[in-house]
């Protein structure tokens, strides 16, 4: 499963990646930051009661949407076995050559 950091200080609380989560793992946190604003936090990949149907799987799937979406660009995305992917950086697969064998 993926998981995400966030950059509280320098959220500026516009939410967009709390209503773009496609499972609801961003949310609000009651405290300001040093902005003065309620910064956001992951929710720890716990399942968000949604429809209840299925095709949510509940944890964080590693999509990067919150990542895509921010536009102060302080959202990694870890996804596991593989490094952290902001929406700034774009990490290309590095070319491994199988070899002759
Ligand atoms: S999209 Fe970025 S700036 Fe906006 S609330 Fe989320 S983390 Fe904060
Ligand atoms: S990577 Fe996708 S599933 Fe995970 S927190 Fe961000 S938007 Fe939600």
């Amino acid at each position: 499963m993926a998981k995400i950091r966030i950059n509280k200080d320098k959220c500026k609380g516009c939410y967009l990646c709390v209503t773009n989560c496609p499972n609801a793992l961003i949310k609000i946190s009651p405290d300001l930051n040093v902005k003065g604003v309620k910064a956001v936090y992951f929710s720890g990949g716990k399942p968000a009661r949604l429809h209840g149907k299925q095709g949510q799987a509940g944890g964080c799937t590693g999509c990067t949407m919150c990542a895509l979406i921010c536009p102060e660009c302080i959202i990694e995305v870890c996804k596991e076995g593989q490094g952290s992917r902001g929406s700034a950086e774009r990490s290309e697969a590095s070319p491994k050559g199988k070899g002759q064998g």
